[in-house]
Formats: C-alpha cells, sequence, structure tokens
C-alpha cells in the first residue's frame, strides 16, 4: 500500500473512533443528567400540575374543574404517552381543583391517592374515597412534614395539610407541598390564603425555585412577608381567562413585581412547562408568548 493512502485509511479510521467517542461520551452524559418536568396545565380557572420525575415517576397534583379532566388532562396525558399515573394528590375539595381529579379516576391507571388527613365534609372527599376504594387505588392521607417516598433523586415534602383546620373556609385547608431536586424547587400552595401564609413563616424550608401562586394569584393570598422568604424566580398563577373572580389580584401582581419574579400565567401563556436539574431551570416552554 502506497504511504499516501495508508495515511489517508489511518486517518479516516481516527476520525471514526472519535465520532464514537464523543458519541458514547454524549450519551453517557444524558443518561446521568436525569431531569425534573414540571407542567401547569391549562385547565381554564383551576389548578392542574403534572411531574414526571427524574426516574419516570408520574404526579398529579389537582385535575381542575367538572370537565377539565376528561376533555383537557386526560388527552394532555395521553399525548405524553402516559397511561399511569404513579401519585395522585387532591390539594383540597373543591370542585376547580377535585372535579377533574375524580373524572381522572374514572379514565386512568392511579396507583397512589393522597388527601388532606383534616376531616372534610365535602361530597367531593367521600366521592374520591369511595372510588379509591372500588378501584384499589393505595388511599393515604398525609399531614405536615410527611415526606412522600416516590423518587430517591427528589425531595417531596409536605408542609402543611389543614392543620388549622377550618370549617367556613376550605381554601386553607389546602396541602402544601415542596417537590426539591438537588438545589431546584417547586412550592405547590393549593389556594392557601393569608392567615396559613402567616402560620407557614415560621419554617425555615420556604425558599423555593419556582412558586405557584395561592390561589389563583388572589390579592387575599401572596402577601409580601411570605414571598419574601420563598424568594422565588418564576411565578406561575393558574387562571382562567376573563374569570368572574377577577383573579389575578392587582395587588398580588405588583407583589410578585416588587420581588423581582418573572410571572407566567396560563391564561395568557397556556400550558406552561419546566425542565429543571440539580442546578437550576434549564428550559421553560410555553405555548403562547
Ligand atoms: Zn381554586
Ligand atoms: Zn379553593
Amino acid at each position: 500500500m502506497k504511504k499516501k493512502t495508508k495515511n489517508l485509511v489511518l486517518h479516516i479510521f481516527l476520525i471514526s473512533i472519535s465520532f464514537c467517542l464523543t458519541y458514547l461520551v454524549l450519551n453517557v452524559y444524558l443518561l446521568n443528567n436525569k431531569y425534573l418536568e414540571v407542567y401547569f396545565v391549562d385547565v381554564g380557572q383551576g389548578d392542574c400540575e403534572y411531574i414526571k420525575t427524574p426516574d419516570n415517576k408520574k404526579i398529579i397534583i389537582d385535575g381542575g374543574d367538572k370537565g377539565k379532566g376528561n376533555k383537557i388532562v386526560k388527552p394532555f396525558l395521553n399525548d405524553l404517552g402516559v397511561f399511569l399515573i404513579d401519585l395522585c394528590m387532591v390539594t383540597h375539595f373543591h370542585d376547580d381543583h377535585a372535579n377533574g381529579i375524580s373524572e381522572i379516576m374514572d379514565n386512568i391507571d392511579i396507583n397512589h391517592l393522597i388527601i388532606p388527613t383534616c376531616k372534610n365534609e365535602f361530597s367531593l372527599h367521600d366521592n374520591l374515597v369511595n372510588k379509591a376504594k372500588i378501584k384499589k387505588i393505595n388511599l393515604e392521607y398525609v399531614s405536615a412534614n410527611d415526606k412522600v417516598a416516590i423518587d430517591k433523586n427528589i425531595d417531596f415534602n409536605i408542609l402543611y395539610a389543614g392543620e388549622n383546620y377550618s370549617k367556613n373556609n376550605e381554601n386553607n385547608n389546602s396541602i402544601v407541598s415542596k417537590i426539591s431536586y438537588g438545589n431546584t424547587s417547586f412550592l405547590f400552595t393549593g389556594d392557601i390564603e393569608k392567615n396559613i401564609e402567616h402560620a407557614l413563616l415560621k419554617r425555615r424550608d420556604l425558599m423555593s425555585t419556582v412558586l405557584k401562586a395561592a390561589h389563583h394569584g388572589s390579592n387575599s393570598s401572596s402577601a409580601l412577608e411570605i414571598l419574601k422568604k420563598i424568594m422565588p424566580e418564576y411565578v406561575i398563577i393558574e387562571v382562567g381567562q376573563n374569570n368572574k373572580y377577577g383573579h389575578p389580584g392587582e395587588k398580588s401582581l405588583n407583589r410578585f413585581n416588587e420581588i423581582n419574579a418573572k410571572v407566567y400565567r396560563t391564561d395568557k401563556n397556556g400550558t406552561i412547562k419546566f425542565i429543571a436539574d440539580k442546578n437550576g431551570i434549564k428550559k421553560v416552554n410555553v405555548l403562547r408568548e
């Protein structure tokens, strides 16, 4: 073989080897770099969050109002190839949070259902508990400081679960929970209002990267003193277009502005998706800018 041809063969060989090595290194990197994905699903006026953990566990927190579980949440999950939910959590028993979950329970396999411990006289409470029994879904009641074991990569902590039970204000019985993946965290507040926020102020684990604004951004929630403890980079408001409640409130919006949080809203942005690793938010995708 001529020297020139030998050199060419050697070159091609070396280039192929380096391509293979790069491919291998990239694959190992991608495999080791697992992501946490959190979607704030646009269900109009109501709450629904879908979470895919780094080890591919699927969590739903709330399911929107009547009709939204069937018409929005189920197709949304199926489009993502999701036909089984590992864990469903209902923050409280108002229609715009729990009705959709009741519908999802009829249409999608669910392994665990989490509800607040407190006594509840809502018919939706009985509806969900009975349905869980019939469908053989593992029903769990949680309390403040419980840890939900679902994926060893994340911490899923319950900060509040209606301990200051209020017969007159179901919003204040909402589960407040926090999911952390390394230094990145998401705080889910249901519909709690100012007096529960005040009771939470003494906690040392409020600081979070992303905050789901309590009670659809209403003025009666998101007091400045708790926002200054949470110090979120992002605030998400789950709210319906032109809703009759006037959510979100102008004063709340000003407070989010005051702490320099980037605000996304389901009425304006549609479904909002966060991709996070242990060091922070890698990407935010919205349906509409
Ligand atoms: Zn609500
Ligand atoms: Zn509510």
